[in-house]
């Protein structure tokens, strides 16, 4: 074929591809023009799924008859006038593209009456044509209605799925969209029935309706609240406790100076903050507003702007990475404002959840200390050395001194008075009892206690007097002689003795006791599974949650009152001990009036 200039509807179509791809595109640009044109209430019907009719209704400003037609033209908008304008854009559109594109698929109408003006006018846009403008009746604001989606197209139409998914794909875009901007109200009807409404949300109260209308109800009672301020950018909403992970990415909503965003860096900074809590694929829930100046943030980088690109990513990445991180710490027993990460009440009292607001936790949070993370660990691995006795005396005596029955002081977590089963510890505390999981409340300890070793420098290690030979596969001595600076850095010195033999030299003080070669195989199984490109990072600190799980106390493993209180305090010093290294509660608090509920005492 000769090369040929394609007829203007033709290329229209085309261009149309990139912006709309569904019924939920539709929504998505429409909706994104009212909230431009200064709206305060967006109606939003759809039949179909949203295929047969989509239709926008809105109480913004208006467009003037004399520029009905041009709203409906490539290239047109209202929003920027010139290159400078493109670089600090303000509003949610700028490309002018939206209302044309969707006009080129299917058969449009727009009706509008401008603020002022007592008549309104409607056009229609079929096939390439845009008519006349008409009088119509119609109060002040736009409604915009896309009929028929894809009609001329039958390729893309073969593509739409079932109603009923179109249906949930938009409620989803417009559900995202209303949590952008709670000082406008949104209604959504799919065959004239009424699937949500959103009252303008003035109050913290009536704004937190509408994020559990969105996100469901357990979101709120499970979040630590973030707002955090740093130059030109501020960071506020709400992140889930670790607790609270889902099996999937569901509820992680973005919003970047207003605008939905689906953007890697900003996940991953995200994924990295949660990555000493979270391990084995669970996914944090957040809720998330970045502020900053418009003329850091490129908007222009794709036609449906889902994504950006940031004029400094890494500085952004850093910024949102810490903050969450640094959250996050707050979450042990001894920060003020700790909460038990999981309520074995609202269990054993039958499933209602209790105490919602005592969960909002403040931001920032005091640095705790380190001071005795260590100690503990030995003292449990080994009883019998005289540090342990010390170390366990000391603690004793400190038990016996305070009487828990005098309103003294009463540490977060209590005082131990039995192990249940070898697995759990009882504690009382003046509010009831606390039960706490002793090897992923040790295991989260030690993992903490390893990663401040490895900050200070490295995590110290002992020679071993007789060196142990491990037999393995050539390709995985290999390995581990190609990984052998990263595993001394961790405590584990090997060396490569044979052809598929390797020597283990010294390991981790920590790890006592416990067999070496079966860490190195787990160790092996983690440098196996991940490539080499990987950061040397999460390598470190796999490989530390590695370590932590194998000198962590094992279950049915008895220990002492001491010791168990030993544990007890060094949750409380150690950040982010709320919570095992899996994401996992470590413990959990049954209230004295919860008991007193289960045995109707004073009924
Ligand atoms: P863009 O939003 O990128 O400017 P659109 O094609 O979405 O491009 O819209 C073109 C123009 O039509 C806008 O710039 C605006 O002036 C006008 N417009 C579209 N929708 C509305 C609306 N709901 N209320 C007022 N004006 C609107
Ligand atoms: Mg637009």
């Amino acid at each position: 074929m000769p090369i040929r200039i394609l007829p203007q509807q033709l290329i229209h179509q085309i261009a149309a591809g990139e912006v709309v791809e569904r019924p939920a595109s539709v929504i998505k640009e429409l909706v994104e023009n009212s909230l431009d044109a200064g709206a305060t209430q967006i109606e939003v019907d759809v039949e179909d799924g949203g295929i047969k009719l989509c239709r926008v209704r809105d109480n913004g400003c208006g467009i003037p008859k004399d520029e009905l037609v041009l709203a409906i033209t490539r290239h047109a908008t209202s929003k920027i006038a010139n290159i400078d304008d493109l670089e600090r854009v303000a509003t949610l559109g700028f490309r002018g593209e939206a209302l044309p594109s969707m006009a080129s698929v299917s058969q449009m109408r727009v009706t509008s009456r401008e603020t002022g003006s007592d008549h309104a006018y409607a056009v229609d846009a079929r096939d390439g044509s845009i008519s006349e403008p008409m009088p119509a009746a119609a109060s002040h604001g736009t409604t915009v209605e896309v009929r028929e989606l894809f009609f001329n197209v039958p390729a893309r139409r073969k593509f739409l799925k079932a109603d009923r998914t179109e249906l949930q794909h938009l409620t989803r875009q417009l559900e995202r969209l209303a949590l952008s901007r709670f000082d406008v109200g949104f209604v959504l009807r799919a065959a004239a029935r009424i699937v949500f409404n959103h009252p303008v949300a003035t109050t913290e109260q009536q704004q937190q309706q509408r994020i559990a209308a969105i996100m469901g109800d357990d979101f709120m009672p499970h979040v630590l609240h973030i707002e955090h301020q740093a130059a030109a950018m501020t960071l506020r909403g709400w992140i889930c406790l670790p607790t609270f992970a889902r099996n999937q990415p569901d509820l992680q909503y973005w919003y970047l100076n207003g605008r939905v965003m689906r953007d890697k860096v900003l996940n991953n900074a995200v994924r990295l903050g949660f990555q000493d809590v979270l391990f084995g694929g669970r996914h944090p829930a957040y809720l998330l507003y970045l502020q900053l100046d418009p003329s850091l943030v490129d908007v222009n980088a794709h036609p449906a702007k889902l994504e950006v690109r940031f004029r400094d990513g890494r500085h952004i990445h850093e910024f949102v990475h810490r903050t969450i991180e640094q959250a996050l710490r707050s979450t042990h027993a001894g920060a003020a404002t700790s909460h038990a990460p999981t309520d074995a009440t609202s269990i054993l009292a039958g499933g209602q959840s209790i105490a919602a607001q005592s969960t909002m936790s403040m931001w920032p949070m005091q640095a705790t200390s380190q001071k005795f993370a260590g100690e503990f660990s030995d003292a449990v691995r080994d009883r019998s050395t005289e540090h342990a006795h010390q170390y366990s005396a000391r603690l004793n005596t400190d038990a016996l001194k305070i009487d828990v029955n005098e309103s003294q002081f009463v540490p977060p977590l209590g005082f131990a008075i039995a192990q249940l089963h070898g697995v759990y510890i009882l504690a009382q505390h003046t509010d009831g009892l606390i039960l706490v999981d002793m090897h992923a409340a040790h295991e989260r300890v030690t993992y903490e206690h390893l990663k401040a070793a490895l900050a200070r420098g490295n995590i110290p290690m002992q020679s071993l007097l007789v060196p142990i030979a491990v037999n393995v596969t050539t390709s995985d001595a290999s390995l581990l002689e190609e990984h052998a600076a990263l595993l001394s850095k961790v405590g584990v010195e090997v060396e490569r003795h044979g052809p598929t033999s390797m020597l283990i030299r010294a390991i981790p003080v920590l790890l006592g006791r416990w067999d070496a070669s079966e860490l190195l195989q787990q160790v092996l199984g983690e440098l196996r599974e991940h490539d080499a490109s990987l950061h040397v990072e999460r390598y470190i600190d796999e490989v530390i949650g590695t370590l932590s799980c194998h000198t962590a106390v094992r279950a049915n493993r008895n220990l002492s009152i001491p010791e168990m209180n030993a544990l007890l305090r060094e949750m409380e010093r150690t950040v982010r001990s709320d919570q095992c290294v899996h994401g996992r509660p470590t413990w959990a608090r049954v209230s004295m009036q919860e008991l007193d509920r289960i045995f109707m005492r004073g009924k």
